[in-house]
């Protein structure tokens, strides 16, 4: 496997990717440096887990491959908004979310160089992942949430035996406690790391595989901190290098109306009176308003003619209730992308859309409880 290197964003320094760094010293954000390769004949022969992209994952060594066979998820077509959608089913993974998809080519990354200890924070949905893949690979553990995540996340969390730091306040404030924490510790993040995303992109692999190699005309995703937004587009990316697709789907992220900082950069702040960033919203899974790759998320959005869309608390229930009618049982975060597909304009019926369906229900019971009182 060829080298690949850790480049800052910020002052343009180069890194061996063997170090156990994070972030640049200057403090920048890294870039990962990568070729990726794809061997159809062994890829066709493998098993259908995200790994059987091996050639483009940046892992050198087999034996440091930490998986639960994970990846290739089932993408439906069903019907929503009076169109035919492509669901990817991203809710039935290991851990619940698409998260696991960051975790195993992270948590394998940190396994290759050594490290025995790692520390993450989350709305909660990264920390389990980052902490059933650190079990899986007997790495210690220490994940910070804020002290509102879903109890279920919680006790996922502590059952994977990782250590569990409850901070009050905002989802800033638990972001501020794990870099104190990181300072000694490898910080297995999956919004610095690049390597979560190296995870990611494999769903825009799988995509192109399952319609048949074609690459679709819409793709729309939940954005929070961007992770599966630029997952897609690093992989939608690199099968264009590839030579594989020669049109580019366009992305389409959906933020909550009450944390919407993104759909502001790109569109203005609401004029509605007294909206303030980071409000309450149902939507736990995305409420990031300081996402730390936010003008690469925005470059991925415009790169591609997509845009970036809000949807309101009462949009994002109505459409939680559809999907969870139609027999499929996600968290409220993921009933976003579905809100949006109703507010879609200037998409005719031959363009194909794909979205996801991003965390399972059992993860926010209480929530879900709160939209269906007893009768
Ligand atoms: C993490 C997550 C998202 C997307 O969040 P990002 O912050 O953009 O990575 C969406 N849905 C669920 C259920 C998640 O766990
Ligand atoms: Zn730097």
């Amino acid at each position: 496997m060829q080298e690949s290197t850790l480049i800052c964003q910020q002052c343009g320094r180069v890194y061996p990717d063997s170090i156990s760094l994070w972030r640049c010293q200057c403090g920048g954000l890294f870039d990962l440096n990568f070729i990726p390769k794809f061997d159809w004949v062994k890829i066709k022969q493998r098993p259908h887990n995200l790994w059987r992209y091996r050639e483009a994952l940046p892992i050198r060594n087999d034996q440091h491959i930490v998986s639960f066979s994970e990846g290739f998820t089932e993408l439906l077509q069903l019907q929503l908004a009076n169109r035919k959608i492509w669901v990817k089913q991203e809710h039935l993974f290991q851990t619940g979310s698409y998260k696991d998809r960051g975790a195993s080519v992270l948590i394998s990354h940190a396994h290759e160089i050594g490290i025995q200890h790692v520390v993450e924070d989350s709305s909660g949905n990264a920390g389990c992942a980052i902490a059933a893949y650190a079990a899986r690979a007997g790495i210690r553990c220490d994940i910070y949430v804020p002290a509102e995540t879903s109890p279920a996340k919680l006790a996922q969390i502590r059952s994977y035996g990782a250590c569990l730091h409850l901070i009050p306040g905002s989802r800033e404030d638990t972001a501020t406690a794990v870099l104190n924490a990181a300072q000694d510790n490898y910080y297995a993040s999956h919004s610095w790391n690049p390597y979560f995303f190296q995870g990611t992109k494999t769903i825009a692999y799988e995509i192109w595989e399952q319609l048949g190699g074609k690459s679709p005309d819409i793709v729309i995703l939940p954005v929070g901190n961007g992770t599966l937004l630029l997952g897609a587009f690093i992989g939608f990316q690199d099968l264009m290098n590839a030579g594989l697709i020669d049109t580019f789907p366009k992305l389409i992220g959906v933020q909550a109306q009450a944390c919407s900082p993104l759909v502001d950069r790109l569109h203005g702040h609401l004029q509605t009176t007294g909206l303030v960033r980071n409000q309450h919203t149902i939507a736990e899974g995305i409420a990031i308003s300081l996402p730390i790759r936010g003008h690469e998320i925005l470059n991925a959005v415009q790169a591609t003619r997509g845009d970036l869309i809000r949807v309101s608390e009462h949009e994002i229930i109505t459409a939680i209730r559809t999907v969870h009618r139609m027999g499929f049982y996600i968290e409220p975060t993921s009933a976003t992308v579905i809100a949006a597909i109703n507010k879609l304009e200037n998409i005719d019926q031959e363009q194909s859309i794909v979205t996801v369906f991003s965390g399972h229900g059992l993860k926010s019971t209480e929530k879900i409880l709160s939209l269906y009182p007893e009768e």
